[in-house]
């Protein structure tokens, strides 16, 4: 293989690419905006954080490998210390049922170093007063998304195409085409869909399940006592350290909400999560120096990415295997991929992904266990809907 088209430019299609690039094929990455990284990977600072639960499923497992993956990619990069900071994060234990799910996380010897910290250390490592103490991650931190997605399509095999809205995706002959509203036609080998929620646009996903969240942070010019910020401080929200003079604060989680235009309400939420991290910042808030974002997460009904080669849907409908049927059986879109449905965590999943994907196309070994890998193929619920769930979770065994 030597040529791939990436659809989207945001943390999917610029890790894609990257992960593409650094095995020697050349990629055009067609973006619809004209930048990179405009839509959910368009906030000023994004939180690199596990957030893992109490069992030890394939999402914990996901959150720690892709965790672990980034913070690799960033040390690679040159520079990253420019746009990452380790700067370690507090989840505070708001709450019986929080404080119960650290107490069992912290017993879990399987997962990376976690501190518990009171409130007077927690206050230390925060920089400020905290009421309330919680676990200390270390190695977390925050990354500007917008730099990052710039720096992976830095790689010299990577040709960034914006103002190119892509709308259709064809296979003639043993090449993949992919046409945009220029009619411009782009060709290649393999092509990977990263167009987050409007990867339905092409018929190709048309069994894939995936719903828009809609997610508003604010920001605030830093102040006396939030200045001393030195961490990420988290309860179901989070405060980040000032960067270039304003924290963030943030998020709302709303499902199916499409509205663009600036919600008070969830402007108040955050405000309201900031009092409760630290009522000391609040009063010293400069209400004028509000300012807002909103974009959308896409997120899969089972929290798990979309990621790998495409099954063709009509075919599977048409012709649906046995139950005893082999993964090579079944009728591969043979160079057509997806990487996508990254919640609230593409900064940690996107890349692994991206790793995944390029490994997969060039028969590399696998960043993930067998297991992991076919939990987030993309034709998952077509399997499952079609009554073959074991092979579902099976496709790489
Ligand atoms: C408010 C908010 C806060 C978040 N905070 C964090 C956080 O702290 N940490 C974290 O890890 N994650 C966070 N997330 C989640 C994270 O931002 C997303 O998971 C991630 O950015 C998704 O990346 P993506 O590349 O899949 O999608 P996007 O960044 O949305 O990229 C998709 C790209 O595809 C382009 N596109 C779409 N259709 C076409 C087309 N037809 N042709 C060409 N281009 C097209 C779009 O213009 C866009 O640039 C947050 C999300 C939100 C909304």
């Amino acid at each position: 293989m030597t040529s791939a088209i990436v659809i989207g430019g945001g943390i999917a299609g610029c890790s894609t690419a990257y992960a593409l690039a650094k095995r020697g094929i050349a990629v055009t990455l067609i973006e619809r905006h004209r930048t990179l990284a405009l839509e959910a990977s368009g906030n000023p600072i994004a939180v690199l954080y596990p957030k893992f639960s109490t069992k030890f499923d394939f999402t914990t497992t996901l959150a720690l490998q892709g965790f672990q993956f980034t913070l690799d990619l960033l040390k690679q990069l040159p520079a990253s210390n420019a746009f990452f900071n380790d700067c370690g994060l507090i989840q505070l234990a708001f709450g019986a049922r929080e404080q119960a799910r650290q107490q069992a996380i912290l017993h879990n010897e399987r997962l990376i170093t976690l501190q518990h910290l009171d409130p007077k250390l927690a206050g230390d490592r925060a920089g400020i007063t905290l009421t309330i103490g919680g676990l200390y991650l270390p190695q977390a931190g925050w990354v500007q998304p917008v730099v990052l997605c710039k720096a992976l399509c830095s790689h010299a095999l990577i040709n960034v195409t914006t103002l190119s809205n892509a709308l259709k995706i064809e296979k003639r002959a043993n090449e993949w085409q992919v046409f945009d509203s220029k009619s411009n036609g782009f060709r290649a080998d393999i092509v990977v869909i990263c167009n987050a929620n409007d990867i339905k646009q092409f018929k190709q996903c048309d069994s894939v399940k995936i719903t828009s969240v809609r997610g508003q942070i604010n920001f605030f010019a830093q102040n006396e006592v939030s200045k001393n910020v030195k961490s990420i401080i988290c309860s179901n929200h989070f405060l980040s350290p000032a960067l270039d003079g304003a924290h963030s604060i943030g998020t709302t989680y709303a499902p199916n909400d499409l509205n663009p235009n600036i919600s008070a309400a969830d402007t108040r939420e955050n405000m309201h999560a900031l009092r409760k991290i630290s009522p000391e910042i609040y009063e010293n808030l400069d209400m004028n120096s509000i300012q807002t974002r909103v974009a959308w997460r896409s997120q899969t009904p089972d929290y798990m990415p979309l990621a790998g080669q495409l099954l063709n849907d009509n075919d599977l409908r048409k012709n649906p295997p046995r139950y005893n049927a082999k993964p090579a059986d079944l009728p591969w879109l043979q160079g057509l991929y997806v990487n996508a449905g990254h919640g609230s965590k593409g900064m940690i999943t996107a890349p692994i992904c991206g790793e995944l994907i390029a490994s997969l196309i060039c028969k590399n070994a696998l960043p993930t266990d067998d297991k992991l890998a076919s939990r987030m193929s993309p034709s998952r619920f077509l399997l499952r809907e079609l009554g073959l769930k074991q092979l579902a979770n099976s496709i790489f065994d």
